[in-house]
This record gives structure tokens, sequence and C-alpha cells, in this order.
């Protein structure tokens, strides 16, 4: 505020009082206008008090007692438009959303993620997350590449994130075990933990990192050998006493309700049989962050086992009224190795028990020629193979990795402006490759903008002189949605209905992998591809080629009440009546071509499966098909009134009649009660061919 007023201007004074957006009221003040102008826009001063005298006029003309801030902005911002300075409107522009969609989202929620409750703490979420889209798409990212998003060219994921946090990531539970715990990154605002010293402590630790780090990114949070890297903590522990354990860290993460509006952590841990021989001879980090170079985890191969058994028998129980743990998601490997190990078959049947009664488990297939020794899955599908400075981090006791950021690319849309023509179709393949990555690389100057801000602390603590996140070291991924549309589209028919449909797809998916890896070469980052969860993304972008393009859209679903999808990624559309095995063949595939990460779903029709046969038909899939990782979905009935859970989508609770029931199942790469699913995805669900053992 200026010292002095002019005379002209304390004449002016006293005509309004103005409600700021600083909760106060103030008399009208035309040189405010003034000075925010040039201090928000850096038009000249000149043409500021132009407009402010303008607006001042304006405002006289409607003769109020009270006008708010943001009204006199929406004034100055006519008077911007008006003179053609769209540059400057778009600086000094407000970002909010309108009362009625405020009172939409306080009373009825969104469907939008099938994770988000209605409940206090989402609403938040969901307010800021409308200001945090608007504010990447109109100041974070280029207008050109806003606009292929909202076009429907392009799907950014995760876009109220965009401008604060990476996308997922995979921790080493070694570092914390060794080096204690700071939730909040730098060890000021909370308590400092040391390393723990017993199981239990070890436990709460695992869990509150996930948590800790939820706060830092935008997706799923994953452990890697998680039985492995605790197995030194149980040591001399009975089985019932792992058991609790287990069971302590399933709750913890299947209740604590804590990070982005109001979610469990989504998070998952990698379960192996035993101590798989590339980490046996890594000295271990015991109790007290200890390491000896004379002990390492091949000692504890049995306690690893007892303690991978353990968490599956609590994943088999459910929680107390019988309900599944949807959090953290088990993903089990299978190894070569691990056929050879005496009470294999045992456990797998163990296993197939609990997908036999819940479908929780994932099975990472690392039989599976393609794949390196290890792999790292983690969040709805993201399987990375690591490379050798990634091994190197490995052997020194902190193996991190995770993707920046996914831009998932509209292939129907291409094939609809293609019309036919092949060498059209991978041009404009290219194209929109070229504006997920210029989308990335915005991404990740900005988040190395944010470490050093100061505003990403859990990614910036130090591990051995560099920080704990390391922009360079993750992978940009491209995902794709509807190829399947695609092909009907360009070649007339479906991924499963002809070889050479199927050729084409692989063509157009091997293209986009050879340009993702042409990038890596030049650049020396990790592009990917990746089968997109694209649990938003396959309804809007249907919904979008629908209205574009009409009659010449291909869409799976209800075009008239607007419940349209299109079929995820590679995968062949749910509804085709296609064998299993032939599915699975047809799909495993293109599992090799997508290095970022795939997922394959075989949807149960059965509601109580034999597990034998399961694991069967699991042994089969790992050695007869390319699939590199995959889950049997199993539809559940929950009934509110009496607590059954039956299996299949039921009407009524076939225990008591009620109608009051919720359905559970997997929406894509996680399991979420239907209730919470968008039109698309709750139309995909009926849709979906389930495959029967016999
Ligand atoms: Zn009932």
């Amino acid at each position: 505020m200026p010292e002095t007023f002019d005379t002209e201007y304390d004449h002016n004074k006293e005509f309004l009082t103005v409600r700021t957006s600083r909760n106060m009221l103030e008399s009208f003040d035309r040189r405010k206008i003034v000075q925010s102008l040039i201090k928000e826009t850096g038009i000249s001063k000149e043409i500021a008090e132009e407009i402010a005298l303008e607006v001042e006029e304006t405002i006289k003309k409607l003769k109020l007692k009270f006008i708010s801030a943001p009204l006199i902005r929406e004034i100055v911002n006519v008077k911007l438009l008006e003179r053609r300075l769209e540059d400057a409107r778009r600086d000094y522009t407000r970002l909010g959303l309108p009362v009625y969609d405020a009172t939409q989202i306080i009373e009825k929620g969104v469907r939008e993620n099938a994770n988000l409750q209605h409940n206090p703490e989402t609403i938040h979420k969901l307010v800021a997350d409308w200001v945090m889209k608007e504010y990447a798409l109109l100041k974070a990212l280029p207008l050109h590449l806003a606009d292929a998003h909202m076009r429907g060219e392009i799907h950014i994921h995760d876009l109220e994130y965009f401008v604060t946090r990476p996308y997922c990531f995979q921790h080493d539970l070694r570092w914390f075990l060794k080096n204690g715990l700071k939730v909040d990154g730098t060890g000021e605002n909370t308590a400092v933990a040391g390393p723990a010293k017993n199981a239990e402590v070890a436990i709460l630790h695992a869990a509150k990192a996930l948590a800790a780090a939820q706060t830092n990114f935008a997706g799923g949070q994953g452990l890697d050998f998680f039985n492995v890297w605790l197995a030194p903590y149980m040591a001399g522990k009975t089985y019932k006493e792992i058991k609790q354990l287990a069971q302590m860290f399933i709750y913890e993460l299947s209740q604590m309700y804590v990070a982005r509006g109001g979610q469990v952590v989504f998070s998952d841990i990698d379960i192996e049989y035993g101590v798989p021989k590339i980490c046996q001879d890594l000295p271990a980090v015991l109790p007290g962050g200890v390491v000896k170079d004379s002990i390492t985890y091949g000692d504890f191969e049995e306690e690893a086992i007892m303690f991978a058994r353990a968490l599956t028998e609590v994943y088999l129980e459910g929680d107390y009224v019988g309900k599944p743990f949807f959090f953290p998601k088990p993903n089990y490997k299978l190894r070569r190795e691990c056929f050879k190990k005496e009470g294999f078959d045992e456990f797998m049947i163990l296993v197939h028990k609990v997908v036999a009664k819940y479908g929780s488990p994932y099975f990472l297939n690392l039989l599976a020629g393609y794949l390196p020794d290890n792999v790292f899955a983690q969040c709805c599908r993201l399987v990375l193979s690591p490379d050798n400075t990634d091994w190197e981090d490995f052997k020194n006791g902190c193996m991190r990795t995770g993707s920046l950021q996914v831009v998932t690319i509209n292939l129907p849309r291409i094939a609809y402006e293609s019309n036919g023509n092949d060498e059209k179709l991978f041009e404009l393949l290219e194209e929109r490759m070229k504006l997920a990555r210029e989308v990335i690389e915005i991404k990740r100057d900005i988040i190395l903008k944010r470490m050093k801000q100061g505003s990403l602390p859990f990614l910036t603590q130090d591990v051995n002189g560099e920080p704990y996140y390391r922009v360079d070291k993750v992978v940009r991924s491209i995902g794709f949605v509807g190829l399947n549309e695609m092909l009907k589209a360009h070649t007339g028919e479906e991924l499963h209905e002809s070889k050479d449909a199927w050729r084409f797809g692989l063509e157009v998916i091997k293209r986009m992998m050879d340009i993702a890896m042409e990038w890596s070469e030049e650049t020396g980052q990790r592009w990917v591809i990746t089968q997109t969860p694209a649990e938003s993304a396959s309804h809007r972008l249907a919904l979008l080629d629908l209205k574009e393009f009409n009659g010449k859209a291909v869409v799976q679903g209800d075009v008239k009440t607007g419940a349209v999808y299109y079929t995820n990624s590679s995968h062949v559309r749910v509804s085709a009546d296609v064998p299993l095995f032939e599915r699975l063949r047809i799909e495993g595939a293109f599992h090799p071509l997508c290095n970022g990460g795939m997922m394959a779903h075989v949807w149960i029709g059965e509601s109580s499966p034999n597990p034998e046969l399961l694991w069967e038909l699991t042994k089969k899939i790992a050695t007869k098909t390319l699939i590199g990782y995959w889950a049997y979905t199993k539809d559940m009935t929950f009934c509110r009134d009496c607590k059954n859970l039956s299996g299949g989508i039921k009407k009524s609770c076939p225990n008591c009649g009620s109608s009051n029931v919720e359905w559970y199942s997997r929406v894509t790469g996680y399991y979420q009660r239907v209730s919470g699913w968008n039109d698309g995805k709750r139309k995909e669900l009926f849709d979906r061919k389930r495959v029967n053992l016999g």
C-alpha cells in the first residue's frame, strides 16, 4: 500500500467496500488494480491505469454496496481480453470452481478414482485437485500440450499432482532398517527414529516409510523382497509370533487412512519363496541396523519362508468381517529356482487358496525368458527391469526405482485420423509420442525445481551423497489405450479376429518401443512403453472420441447412456468369446514389448474355484505363455446387513436375501468397491467374459 493518497483518489475511496480474498473488508482502491496488474502480468503502467479506470467506471455504474475481489478480477480480465491481452489474462485469472460444483463435491463426491470414499479429507482433496489440475493445464503446460490432453489425443495421468509430485516408487526396506526413519524427510518437523532393534518396530517402520513416501508421490509405493529383508528380524520367533507380525503389517497398510485425501496408501509388497539366489550372499541388515559381512540373507532361508507363509495366511483369512485386504497388493514372484525348493508346491496351493477365495495375489513370471533375474513390480502394473547401476544399488543396500510420469496415447483416435493409411498412422503415432515426451520433459524440470525448492522433503533425503529420488534414474512411461479399437477402425478386425490384425497391432507397439529405445539412447534417460492402467482414461477418451468422430468411433459399452470405454492397452476385448489360452497367447506377445509394465487379467467365473486347479493353471501360464504379470480376478458380493461375502456379482445376499449389498472387483490393477467406479468401468465389469476351470 502506498503511504499517501492523491486527492482524486481520496474522493473516490469510500464509494465501495471490497470483500478481499484475504477475508478482509477494504475500501475500493483503484491503484490496487494497477499494482497487481503490473506485478502479475508485466503489462505497462499506462495500460494498467487505463484498465483500472475503466473497471472503476463499470463498477460505479453497478451501484453496489459491496463487491468481491474475485469479481473485480473478472471484470479486469474482460478488459484484458477486450485489448486482446490473452497472455496477460492467463496470468491474471483465478483458479477455482463454480459454487454448484463445490456443492456437488461436498454433498456427493465424485467417481473418478474408485479408492476415494466420500469423507471430509476427500472433499478437500477434490476441491484442491480442481485447482491444481487447472493450474497444470493453464500454467505448467504450454497451450498445445494442454489442448492435446483436453482434446483427448493424449491423456496426462494424475494432473492434479503434475506440478507437485512424481508418480510411483519402489523402496528398499534395507535402507530404512539400517538408517532409521525420518517421515518428514528432514527430521525437523517430526520425531526421528533410529534403526529398528526388534521385529515389531521394523514392521512399523516399513508401514510408515510407505505412508510417509505417499505424501510425496502420486502413485503406488512398493517394497520389493519384503519377506527377505525382514527375515533376519524373525530369527528365533515362533510361527505364531511371525504371523502376528504379518497381520500387524497388513492391517497397518489397510487401515492407515492417511494420504492423498483420506485413502489408504496405494501399496504393494513382493513376496519370495525363501531367499532368492541373487540375495543369498548379500550381507544382512540385522536388528539395530547392524551389518556384519559374515551374516548374509542366505542364513535366513527358513525365516523368509515362514514369513511368506504367514503373510499369505493373513491374506487368506481376510479382515475381521471376512472381507479381503485390498492393500498392500501381494506380488508373488515365480522363479525357476523355487520349483526345486522343498515345500514350494504346498506354499503355492496356499497362495491359490487366497486366489480362490479373494483373488488378491498377483504373479510375476520370471520364467518368461525375456525377463531378467529380477524385475520390480509396483503400483497398478509397473514392471521394471533393472540396469547395471540398479544392480550396483542393489548390492549397496538401496535399490530404488519408479516412474516419473505416465502419459497415455489414445490409439483409436490415430486410426480415425489416418483414414486407413498405414503411413499416416505411424506418422501420427510418432507425433503423439512426441507430445507425451514434451509433457514428461516438463515434468522432469518441475520435479527438479520442487526438489531444489524443498517441497519434496522425503525425496531429497541424502543417500550416500545422492538424493533419495534421482530424477534421471526413474523411468518415463508412455502408455497406450485401445489397441483393439484402433485395429477395428483401421483394419476392420479386432485383435482376436485375425492374425493380420494381431500382427499389425504388434507392429504398432513395436514401433512405440523402438522410438522409446531411440530416445533412451539419445537422452541417457529411461523411456519405456507401458500398458496403462487406464482407469479413467479408457472412459474419458472413448467419450471424447464419440463426440468428435460420432459414427466413426469404435467404442465398447453403451453409447446411449454414455457408459462407454476403450479396451485397456493391448488387451483382447473383455467381452470377446475367446478361450483363455488363446487370449493369453494373443496378449502375451505384447508383454515383451512393454518394457515399462504389463498386466493380463484372468476373470474367474466360479464362486469357489479349486485351488489345485488354479495352481496348475498358473504353472501353465508361467511356462507356456509370454505373460509377464497377471492376476485372477474374482468378483465378490458383500452383504452390508449380515456381513456375508459370496463369490460373483449378485443383486441380493444369498445368505439373508438383503439387497443392501456392495460388489468388489478389480477395477484395473487393484481391487475396489464397484460403487466407486465410473460408468465406463462399471459397464466393462458386466461385459467381462469369465472363465470356468471346470
Ligand atoms: Zn446378508
